[in-house]
């Protein structure tokens, strides 16, 4: 049985005041859930403090991103381990956002995943494609070599260690969610390769969230699908009470 994770990520919104308001809100709501993974993804500067105000409860707490090295003169970048030294256990990498507006490659995602394994931090390794690429039928091949160049530097035990984040590029923040059907052939594809690179055991116990306009009322159609084992959550999760209800499916 793989264990659902419903991740919400904050992106570029929210003081330190309003992310501690917005998980205090939901701690209250969703205290009672057992059966799934929680995590809350703010920006940078409130990790430390939603990671106090989150102590003791069933809410854990990731970054949006890090840098693969561990210090040195990188002026601007967080390391794997400051984000761990807030209190994170979870991290994002390669979100599409990165890879379209700060240059993320699927070499930069292997290395930023490797060092978020080396800080004891989960990975949600996001993949997916863009509308054109999916109307020209090339959503498979971007999956597979999005997967194979970014993930082909880990060994079979951190295969075993990280989530995947299926996030067609044309759902994100557009209110365009992918259908169920169309979302579970990408996951059943994402495990189908996962199986060939690091064998079916991996696979069959790795979990692939789905990303892209998710909402309170098509989360359990989409929830229902074999291969889907989450959601990734952007604007629906900003407000307690809908990302409640998006995590109580
Ligand atoms: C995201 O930011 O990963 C995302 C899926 O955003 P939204 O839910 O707003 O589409």
């Amino acid at each position: 049985m793989r264990k659902p994770i419903i991740a919400g990520n904050w992106k570029l919104f929210k003081t330190i005041e309003e992310s501690v308001k917005t998980v205090t809100d939901l701690k209250s709501k969703v205290s009672d859930v057992k059966d799934r993974e929680i995590v809350v993804c703010p920006v940078f500067t409130c990790l430390k403090s939603v990671c106090d105000a989150l102590k003791n409860s069933n809410i854990n707490v990731g970054g949006q991103d890090l840098f693969w090295e561990e210090k040195g003169a990188f002026t601007g970048e967080i390391s794997a381990s400051q984000i761990k030294d807030t209190g994170c256990t979870y991290v994002i990498i390669g979100h599409s956002e990165r890879r379209q507006y700060f240059h993320e490659t699927n070499e930069t995602v292997g290395k930023k995943t490797l060092a978020a394994l080396k800080a004891i931090l989960t990975p949600i390794v996001c993949v997916g494609e863009t509308l054109a690429e999916r109307e020209s039928g090339k959503t498979f091949a971007v999956i597979d070599k999005q997967l194979r160049d970014g993930l082909g530097c880990l060994s079979k035990e951190q295969a075993g260690l990280i989530v995947i984040a299926y996030e067609p590029v044309w759902a994100i923040g557009t209110g365009k969610v992918a259908t169920p059907a169309q979302a579970e052939e990408v996951h059943i594809y994402t495990r189908k390769t996962i199986a060939n690179m690091f064998g079916q055991d991996i696979a069959d116990h790795i979990r692939i969230l789905y990303g892209g306009s998710v909402k309170p009322d098509n989360v359990s159609d989409l929830m229902g699908q074999k291969n889907i084992d989450g959601a990734l959550v952007g604007g629906a999760s900003l407000e307690a009470e809908s990302f409640a209800k998006i995590i109580k499916y």
